[in-house]
């Protein structure tokens, strides 16, 4: 039987004190919620906002073992949670949200990318490889150039590499660690959207408008939110993320990265299964945010509204980026967000800004969030 619905003064955990967990944290503490952050690091982002900090690997048992019995719920701030430990926090007894297996199919990318194509979500042809050979076999058979990237680990597009000719592929695999990996058709995309939603215990979904993402050197750097799209573009991605959503039985939020083709087919890229960078629009540009919304998710309360109420522009400040922050609170229009960070090293995301600018009508139109909606059954 579901869990009731958690009460004011309750106890989410939060594996992982990036900063993520802390805008998490901020949510729920203006939520009356508390939160306990379990993170190795003493000074991570979200342990300075925590009512308690466990200093533990993700993997430690007498971590795990006291976050599961100062939590009412436990959510997750990164996906690469070792399942061992999901595993052992649900023997103690704990509540885990979004649950195990949607963990486990974000957590490697061949399984990510057959989950989808068998829930109906369109991805970028693919190939799996466990040796160089095998690599070598499916760069021939996808055609080259294509992607290469690790099953597991990679983000922020690490762990990849371009095959420009399949008898490349060998050597590549090697670079790449000789791990299992996944080689990619490449998207000939217009552009990198993303759709973030939320569904709830009971099954009820909403979606935020789209944002349109541009990233440098595989790290996100802008994203600009409401994305200019056609409503059938908005029902599109609608479509995939409730079918993603309701084979999972997901409760919480997720970020879902698309391809959008030229003939406005949308490919699904990734989904994360967390609240995500795209999403940092939210926090001044829409009615409830995405972090409100995962606590209100995981917390067994009903979803907030998603409408925009600005044109935003979030732009992540990364590294040195950091050291504008006295021109940025001087600029009317933006709004700051600091991670706590000590050290700016390069690559590093720092904080990121949201601009603000007035809702043009037809935008909001086009791309507007929901009231949140009841799970839609399939027919019997
Ligand atoms: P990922 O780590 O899978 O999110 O990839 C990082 C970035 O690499 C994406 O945001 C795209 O810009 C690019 N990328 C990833 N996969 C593909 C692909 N199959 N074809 C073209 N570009 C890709």
């Amino acid at each position: 039987m579901a869990a009731p619905p958690l009460s004011p003064g309750s106890t989410v955990g939060i594996m992982g004190g990036g900063q993520l967990g802390r805008m998490l944290a901020i949510a729920a503490a203006r939520l009356g919620l508390k939160t306990v952050v379990l993170d190795p690091d003493r000074a991570a982002p979200a342990s300075q906002i925590a009512a308690r900090a466990i200093v533990a690997g993700y993997d430690d048992p007498q971590g795990l073992q006291a976050l599961a019995k100062a939590a009412d719920v436990i959510t997750f701030e990164f996906e690469n949670v070792p399942a061992a430990s999901v595993q052992a926090l649900l023997d103690l007894g704990a509540e885990v949200a979004p649950g195990a297996r949607a963990l486990a199919v974000a957590q490697d990318r061949l399984d990510e990318k057959t989950f989808l194509n068998k829930v109906g979500a369109a991805t970028v042809a693919f190939a799996g490889a466990s040796s160089a050979r095998a690599a070598g076999e499916a760069a021939r058979k996808l055609g080259a150039p294509c992607l290469m990237k690790i099953r597991r680990e990679g983000y922020d597009g690490k762990g990849q590499a371009w095959i420009e000719q399949a008898a490349e592929a060998g050597e590549a695999y090697a670079r790449l660690g000789a791990r299992p990996v996944i080689l990619e058709a490449p998207a000939d995309f217009t552009r990198e959207l993303s759709v973030i939603a939320a569904r709830s215990r009971s099954g009820e979904i909403a979606h935020f408008p789209l944002s349109e993402n541009h990233h440098e050197g595989g790290i996100l750097r802008r994203s600009h939110a409401p994305a200019e799209v056609s409503t059938g573009l908005v029902q599109q991605a609608e479509q995939i993320v409730a079918r993603i959503l309701s084979a999972l039985d997901y409760v919480g939020v997720m970020g879902v990265e698309l391809f959008e083709l030229k003939d406005g087919q949308l490919l699904v890229n990734e989904i994360a299964p967390r609240v995500h960078n795209s999403g940092h629009w939210t926090l001044d540009g829409c009615e409830v945010d995405q972090f409100e919304q995962h606590i209100r998710a995981v917390a067994g309360w009903p979803l907030g509204p998603t409408s925009a109420l600005a044109q935003t522009e979030m732009v992540n400040l990364i590294g040195d980026d950091v050291d504008d922050w006295p021109k940025l609170l001087a600029d009317p229009t933006a709004r700051l967000w600091l991670y706590g960070k000590q050290e700016a090293r390069p690559g590093r995301k720092m904080g990121h800004v949201n601009r603000l600018k007035p809702l043009e009508p037809p935008a909001a139109a086009a791309s507007g969030g929901t009231r949140p909606r009841p799970e839609r059954k399939p027919r019997s």
